[in-house]
């Protein structure tokens, strides 16, 4: 996959960032210029965070895998296996309130056997080795851009992404 793919995408953002973003790997837009989320589905999330009074400057995005899978097929488990650790890393770096997964290729490793459609907005303290986070799994911006019942669920749970920090900060 690294042969073929034109960019390593790490991510982008804001290293003091409270919210950490996770999506599921580049697509062609990002693999061309090297940043996460810069197509359709970035443009929809750029819109939900400010509906949720946040800036793309304000989080840090990221993906659990950070090569372009070629034809835009799903990561494997051994490519998400690779990223994980280089993931676990971001974390501890940037340290985030909360890190907000997308879809369930990122959810699954802090989350196993969880449902989306049955755990996404709600918040949950995943411990992995010695870190400790507090993840909100949400689905998937691609999957919810063109269906409006989903679109419609994941503005309103970006829209509780600043009252859980503030909860969390009491
Ligand atoms: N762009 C990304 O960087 N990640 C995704 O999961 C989708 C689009």
């Amino acid at each position: 996959m690294a042969k073929q793919a034109k960019n390593l995408v790490m991510g982008d953002g804001n290293e003091d960032a409270q919210i950490v973003i996770i999506g599921e790997a580049p697509g062609k837009n990002e693999d061309e210029q090297g940043k996460p989320f810069i197509g359709a589905s970035g443009k929809f999330l750029t819109e939900m965070l400010l509906q949720s009074g946040l800036r793309r400057e304000d989080v840090y995005i990221t993906n659990i895998v950070k090569y372009r899978p070629p034809k835009n097929r799903d990561p494997s488990e051994s490519e998400k296996k690779a990223f994980w650790p280089f993931l676990l890393r971001q974390l501890e770096v940037i340290n985030p309130t909360i890190v907000v997964t997308l879809g369930r290729h990122s959810m699954e490793y802090f989350i196993p056997e969880a449902k989306i459609s049955d755990v996404h907005g709600d918040m949950r303290v995943v411990k992995v080795g010695d870190n400790q986070f507090n993840i909100v799994p949400l689905y998937h911006p691609a999957a919810a851009i063109y269906n409006r019942k989903l679109r419609q669920t994941l503005i309103d749970d970006f829209k509780e992404l600043p009252k859980i920090i503030k909860k969390l900060e009491k």
